[in-house]
């Protein structure tokens, strides 16, 4: 019996050389690239399209160009330059891990996966993908893209998401001694533009002959899904107070929780049934009156869904330490997106309601 092709790497660094995206995380072919580039790029990556990180990691990079000038920032200063890339724990985790960097290992990131993984905010597939990238080290990053690709490949009977150390194994095993940065890379740029999720683009594929999904015409059975837990739902009002100007007030979110740092409405806190009207009065600073917005605002989050409604009210007086009167509408950046929607909300002409 003749043996089973398997998934060459030589083919499919050719294929990568010839149809890689030019982006500005990658640098010439074959040359190792700066740590704190591939840290930086690969943070903003997660849950964020390509084409929305490559203006804001060219202008993050231009105003922290090394691991420990990130390090000397505020805090404060690294969360207003992500504003709007979402998921803000990132950025949180970036500023700890260079002073983690700048400060125990004299700016010089650690050159193991293992190494890698102590740092915050650094998990599996970061630690890999900058131990390849920037270090030659011999594995692969999986991301979504990258598990789909072997789950596929090798018609991978059992569930396996980006977490599995099988598929991150059996990637690794594929992986050649040199130009392991590349392979790495074409993996995930693989699964990006030609192994998609619906409808891959098997004629274009370089391992179309080695793919056991596409040689026994099961690319769709492929990769069997991991069961989805259903997002939990959280309550909250937020309080859209303007004052004659007709500026809104912001503070910046002291709680922990997905905004922490950030500018926010000021809002009742989460909970797991709508707020009452004693936590409502409780949490609303004080107004001339408040009248009920109509409807909600309804924000997705990986493990969770918020649905916020909106008091309206009017103030004369001057904020407090960590508010801010905004002017209400944004330039696309300096907010987050649920501030965003819930200042587009609070601003739309709609019919007065009795306030609760
Ligand atoms: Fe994916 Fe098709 Fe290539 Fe198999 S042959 S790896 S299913 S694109």
């Amino acid at each position: 019996m003749p043996a089973r092709p398997t998934p060459d790497a030589g083919q499919l660094l050719a294929w990568f050389k010839r149809h890689r995206r030019a982006l500005p995380w990658r640098g010439p072919w074959g040359r190792k690239r700066d740590p704190y580039h591939v840290w930086l790029s690969e943070i903003m990556l997660q849950q964020t399209q390509a084409a929305t990180v490559a203006p804001r990691y060219e202008a993050f990079l231009a105003r922290w160009p090394t691991v420990g000038a990130l390090a000397a920032a505020e805090e404060r200063e690294v969360l207003d330059a992500w504003a709007g890339l979402g998921y803000y724990r990132r950025a949180r985790n970036l500023h700890r891990a260079a002073r983690v960097v700048a400060e125990t290992c004299n700016s010089r990131f650690p050159d193991t996966v293992r190494a890698l993984e102590t740092l915050p905010g650094v998990g599996a597939y970061t630690a890999a993908a900058i131990a390849a990238l920037a270090f030659g080290v011999r594995t692969v990053a999986v991301d979504g893209n990258v598990a789909r690709v072997l789950a596929r490949v090798f018609a991978m009977a059992d569930p396996a998401g980006p977490a599995s150390r099988r598929l991150q194994a059996m990637g690794a095993d594929l992986a050649p001694e040199s130009l392991s940065g590349e392979f790495a890379e074409a993996l995930i740029e693989l699964g990006a533009l030609v192994c998609r999720p619906r409808e891959p683009r098997c004629d274009s594929c370089p391992w179309q002959g080695a793919c056991k999904a596409f040689r026994t015409g099961r690319t769709a059975d492929f990769p069997v899904s991991v069961p989805r837990k259903r997002p939990a739902v959280r309550y909250s009002v937020a309080f859209r107070l303007t004052n004659r100007c007709g500026e809104v007030l912001l503070r910046r979110q002291s709680d922990p929780g997905p905004f922490q740092g950030m500018l926010v409405l000021p809002a009742t806190p989460w909970g797991a049934s709508r707020p009452s009207p004693a936590a409502v009065r409780a949490a609303a600073p004080p107004a001339t009156a408040w009248r009920r917005v109509a409807g909600r605002v309804e924000h997705g989050l990986t493990h969770l869904t918020l649905r916020t409604e909106i008091r309206a009210g009017a103030t004369t007086r001057d904020p407090a330490p960590g508010e801010i009167w905004h002017p209400g509408r944004d330039d696309g950046r300096r907010l987050p997106a649920y501030t965003r929607k819930l200042l587009a909300h609070g601003a739309a002409p709609e019919p007065a309601e009795a306030t609760r």
